[in-house]
């Protein structure tokens, strides 16, 4: 009996620990379960047996066919996941620890092995656990080393026990969906990437509206937006708009050069909180950083904004753009943003005024009816998922 319990495949787990979730008191229970399915649509094309709820943390059954190097990586991208461990779980006894130990670890690498028993009535105790270790250590190929940073940690339980290598530290934040829904303003630029990682981070589920300079919409959904909605679909699945931006385009060409911008930001705004409506969001976001370009300077951002009902969330505002371009990287965006693409924006962006009137920027909106121009836009409109 005893052998045959040996054979066995040992069972390997993912505990998952939670972010900021603690800090928020009563609604706990909403963020744990959104964090709970945000997890498994995450894992959606994975093997596993099932995800446990155990209070405080998650615990991730895998089974032979899980790809456990793919679910990691998954994982590390699910916002609300503070960090995760992968366990091996093996029966509580010394043979049984040893056997599971032996290959945690390559050779000669150094390894300090810690281990604590839940359980105080079993016939061993830690001590003499760590002494067997130490005798066979030459059967190990990892060097024992109490001053090592890498480790291997021993719970011991009731029934069996528990051997963690290694935190892998998630993305922390709020699970997406527990801020509500927003719609992301994204360019093929670097910043506004960035400012949708962030802005989900902060528990915000996205939905994307992208107007684009191409004749029609097909063209722009296969051109590079396509793989930047799948690095950001990587963090959460979601979709995207593609509005075309030539009824825009077309509408303001009688009115001087020099507002053309920030009409055309004041344009995507007013699109944006049509959405909003649609998609029951209450949040619209940029990647606009303060004074990065002209028409981000405080009196073009009030020009730009004036008569709008909706809150803007600007996550990147106080970011040099040398930190944004890190954190594209980190994100892995930032190889695609730098590729050339057809802007709406950088068209004829030169000689921009960098404090137009807010009511010389209504007026020329109403002239050229706007309004109608965006939701006639929105009708000429494709969706990608
Ligand atoms: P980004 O790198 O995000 O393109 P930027 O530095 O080019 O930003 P702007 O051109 O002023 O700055 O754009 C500011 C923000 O306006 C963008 O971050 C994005 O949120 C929004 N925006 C700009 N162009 C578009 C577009 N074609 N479609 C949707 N949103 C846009
Ligand atoms: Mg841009």
């Amino acid at each position: 009996m005893g052998k045959k319990k040996e054979m066995k495949q040992w069972n390997k787990l993912i505990v998952i620990h939670f972010g900021e979730l603690w800090l928020k008191g009563r609604n706990r229970g909403n963020f744990i379960r959104q964090l709970y399915k945000n997890i498994g649509l995450s894992l959606r094309d994975e093997k596993y047996d099932s995800i446990e709820n155990a209070r405080d943390r998650f615990v991730l059954h895998l089974n032979s066919d899980s790809d456990t190097a793919s679910i990691e990586s998954k994982l590390a991208k699910v916002f609300g996941i503070a960090w995760f461990a992968p366990v091996i779980v093996t029966d509580n006894t010394i043979a049984g620890i040893m056997k599971a130990c032996m290959k945690l670890y390559g050779k000669n690498e150094k390894v300090r092995v810690v281990a604590h028993r839940s359980y105080k009535g079993l016939k061993f105790d830690s001590q003499q656990l760590i002494s067997k270790f130490l005798k066979n250590k030459k059967k190990f190929g990892f060097v024992l080393d109490r001053d090592s940073e890498k480790e291997i940690r021993i719970n011991i339980t009731k029934t069996n026990a528990m051997i963690t290598m290694e935190k892998i530290r998630g993305p922390g934040g709020l699970p997406v969906g527990s801020s509500g829904n927003a719609i992301i303003l994204l360019s093929g630029g670097i910043d506004s990437p960035v400012a949708s990682f962030y802005a989900m981070k902060k528990g915000l589920r996205p939905i994307y509206v992208h107007l684009h300079a191409y004749s029609d919409n097909k063209k722009a959904m296969e051109s590079k937006m396509r793989e930047l909605m799948a690095v950001l679909n990587g963090y959460y699945p979601s979709k995207c708009y593609f509005v075309p931006a030539h009824l825009f385009l077309a509408s303001v060409l009688d009115t001087p050069r020099e507002y053309e911008l920030v009409l055309f930001k004041r344009f995507a705004y007013r699109l944006a909180e049509k959405l909003c409506e649609k998609e029951d969001a209450e949040v619209i976001v940029t990647g606009e950083s303060l004074g990065q370009v002209a028409s981000q300077t405080v009196k073009n951002l009030i020009a730009t904004e004036r008569g709008m009902r909706s809150l803007i969330m600007r996550p990147l505002i106080g970011f040099d753009k040398i930190e944004i371009i890190n954190m594209a990287n980190a994100i892995g965006t930032y190889g695609i943003s730098i590729r050339s693409y057809p802007d709406v924006c950088s068209m004829r962006a030169r000689n921009q005024s960098t404090a137009a009137k807010p009511d010389l920027i209504d007026k020329l909106y109403k002239k050229c009816g706007l309004d109608l121009v965006a939701a006639k836009s929105i009708s000429k409109s494709a969706i990608a998922r």
